[in-house]
This record gives C-alpha cells, structure tokens and sequence, in this order.
C-alpha cells in the first residue's frame, strides 16, 4: 500500500521549506526537497565550467550522479559521494539554477528520480514547483504556497542577515523577480497551481499558523490523516 502523498509548490520565499520539514514530521512522513536535487545538478555542471547559456551543453551534461535523503530533520544533499548540503545553498548555484531547470533532459531524468524516491509504503511530504502539476499529479493533498514578493524578499533578506550575509533587501528583491519570472515563463513545466491545488497566502501567517493550517487540509483532503 503506498502512504499518504503531500504535494506543496510554490515560488522562493513563502516559507515553503520550513513549512514542508514541520508538516512531514508531524505526519511522520519522509521529506523529499526537489529543489536541492536542481541545485545539486547545477553544481556540478558549475564545477565542469559547462557553458549555462547553451541548453544543449547543459542536456550533455544532465546525467549527474546526485543523491539526496529524506529525513526532514537532516539535510543530506550528494553529489557521487561527495556531501554538498552546505554549498548548493550558495549564491553562485542560486544564480545559475533557473537556467539548469529550464532544460527538458535535465527536468526528465529528476522528475523520474522524484517519483522513484516518493514511491512506497511511507507518508511522503514532496515540495518543489511542478509536484501537483508534473511529478505527481495523483498526490492525495497539493498545496500551492503563495506571499508577496516584497514579503518574500524581506523573509530571505532576514534570514541572510542571521547567517551574517550582507544586508540588501533590494538586491534580494530583484532575485526573487527574476527568478519569478524566468520559473513561471518557462515552456517547460512553469510554476503554477494545479487545479486541484487549496491555494495558502501566507504573507500575514507566521509559520506555526502555516503548519497548522496545512495539517487541517491534509486531514480534510486525506479523509484522515495516516
Ligand atoms: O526550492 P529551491 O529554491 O531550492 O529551488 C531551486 C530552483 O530549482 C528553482 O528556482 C527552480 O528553478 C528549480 N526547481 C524546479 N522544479 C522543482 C524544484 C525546483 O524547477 N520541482
């Protein structure tokens, strides 16, 4: 019998993988983060001086040796046996995984790992940007979290500043715009809700309301929770 499948999407910023961490362990699921996997791949390419503005370089060189884990306690990012959970949260990768993701031989091979990975017997809690849409279209619960961008910007600007990064809101809240744009214009896969998706604001919700307010939508979608 498979467990009971979370998708949660949505853009940079809303709080979504705090979010997504809390919700897996209070449903005692495993937590799969698609986005490390993108950005695990964008590394490597990064490390093999693959020319990022030419899509066929990136496809050629789309079949990287990536792992991740799924405790939502413990981030366990690889690259061949290398752990790389500390740096594909750098800028450089930030900057250059918009144009990675963007390429159909690079979204085919992990969208097939994400399903593989979020298959089985266990509660899986999935987040990403397409999960409702592509990689998982018969989850049992979607979730498309949305705030503001001036929210967004401000949420990563903070956190930024608590690890002792510069302070510059507005150079954040460019980021957050482009990256915005280039995901939800992509042909391939772009951001959106799937129709089927309860659509959260959480510009106004701290993150504690946030989870609360997930787990009583999983437990009505879900019939109960598992
Ligand atoms: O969630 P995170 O910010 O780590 O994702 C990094 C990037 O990976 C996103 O900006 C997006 O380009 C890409 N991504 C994606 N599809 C997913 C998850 C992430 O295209 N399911």
């Amino acid at each position: 019998m498979s467990g009971l499948v979370v998708a949660v999407d949505g853009p940079a910023g809303t709080g979504k993988s705090s979010v997504s961490r809390s919700l897996a362990r209070a449903l005692d699921a495993h937590y799969l983060d698609t986005g490390a996997m993108y950005r695990i791949a964008t590394l490597s390419m990064l490390r093999a001086h693959v020319d990022l503005t030419d899509p066929d370089a990136i496809a050629a060189a789309s079949d990287v040796p990536l792992s991740v884990g799924h405790d939502p306690d413990v981030d366990r990012a690889y690259l061949g046996g290398e752990d790389v959970s500390a740096e594909i949260r750098g800028d450089e990768v930030t900057r250059a995984v918009s144009a990675v993701s963007a390429v159909p031989q690079v979204r085919t091979r992990l969208v097939a790992l994400q399903r593989e990975l979020a298959s089985g017997p266990d509660n899986v809690v999935v987040e990403g940007r397409d999960i409702g849409t592509v990689v998982l279209p018969d989850a049992d619960v979607k979730i498309f979290l949305t705030a503001s961008a001036e929210t967004r910007a401000r949420r990563r600007n903070d956190q930024n500043v608590a690890v002792g990064l510069v302070d510059d809101y507005e150079t954040v809240l460019a980021d957050v715009r482009r990256r915005d744009h280039l995901d939800s214009t992509r042909a391939l896969s772009p951001l959106r809700p799937a129709e089927d998706a309860v659509i959260v604001d959480t510009s106004d919700m701290n993150e504690a309301e946030v989870v609360a307010h997930l787990l009583q939508l999983v437990e009505q979608r879900s019939g109960a929770v598992r």
